[in-house]
């Protein structure tokens, strides 16, 4: 599917796009995060929170913040080309996607997307698992191989990861075979901040969080970050965030909703820095 040409029209460069992306067919363990988009939605505008990021800035009155819906999706190569196809329009028009997951296999068609625009994309990817698998259970497209696409395909100039804590050999072998910067959780430091020139494309996986502070992903791997340190790793980004996902929010397994409203306190940190220009300003 794609977007409707009247509203892709009325969309201004520089304006933000949220956009629900309710697919997980390719996930590996368990399904639930194509459900994500509308239970983020929920919690967002459920009045228990306002809707002003740290910075200030009030995403509810901001009109350069449009939320475009969820896409609507087939199953299988046709369904992650629709992705690709939907991200793009709304890229050669200047608008930033702030798409909402999904599993983490939607990052590549989306990223596909922005390679078109940005050749000196780099990728910041918050997650516990590095998603570099040449494949996964006879699946290239599955939620634990979307970097190694992304890639072999040359589509970003850097790939840093965060929170990485179940590396292995083969994915290690992948790390260095491209050169991606893996910034592991044994190695991580509070305070610690990627520096980044160009602009930026960051790719939220949920469990990248401690499951203590984000228990509603498929793939709970203790040892993660707390909100707050994902919150000050995206607030001191020097450079344009251009694009982001917030994936692998999975609410069948968020009994409390805290997962969501992480998710959704995510959502507008990260929606202030794009609107922004940069956070650290
Ligand atoms: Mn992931
Ligand atoms: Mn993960």
């Amino acid at each position: 599917m794609s977007l409707p040409q009247g509203r892709l029209d009325s969309l201004q460069p520089g304006t933000v796009a949220i956009l629900g992306v309710p697919s997980d067919e390719n996930s590996s363990f368990m399904r639930g995060p194509a459900l994500a988009p509308r239970r983020i939605r929920e919690v967002l505008h459920a009045g228990s929170s306002n809707l002003c990021a740290e910075s200030g800035i009030d995403l509810g009155t901001e009109a350069r913040l449009q939320d475009l819906g969820d896409l609507s999706l087939d199953t299988g190569p046709l369904g992650i080309e629709q992705i690709k196809s939907a991200a793009s329009d709304l890229v050669e028009r200047g608008v930033y996607v702030l798409s909402l997951g999904g599993d983490h296999a939607v990052t590549y068609p989306i990223v596909s997307a922005y390679a078109e625009k940005y050749p000196a994309l780099g990728i910041l990817h918050l997650d516990a698992h590095a998603d570099l698998y040449d494949e996964y259970e006879g699946n290239r497209y599955s939620n634990a191989c979307p970097f190694a696409r992304i890639m072999e395909e040359k589509l970003a100039v850097r790939l840093v990861q965060v929170g990485i804590r179940t590396m292995n050999p083969h994915q290690q072998a992948q790390a260095e075979r491209f050169g991606v910067e893996v910034v592991d959780m044994r190695r991580w430091q509070p305070g610690f901040q990627p520096a980044f020139e160009g602009p930026i494309y960051l790719s939220l996986d949920m469990d990248a969080l401690d499951p203590a502070f984000a228990p509603g992903v498929s793939h709970h791997e203790p040892g993660g970050l707390s909100t707050r340190e994902v919150i000050q790793l995206i607030q001191g980004l020097s450079a344009p965030i251009v694009g982001a996902d917030i994936v692998e929010f999975n609410p069948k397994r968020d009994p409390v909703g805290i997962t969501a409203m992480a998710a959704a306190k995510l959502l507008k940190e990260i929606a202030a820095c794009m609107l922004e220009g940069s956070c650290r300003s």
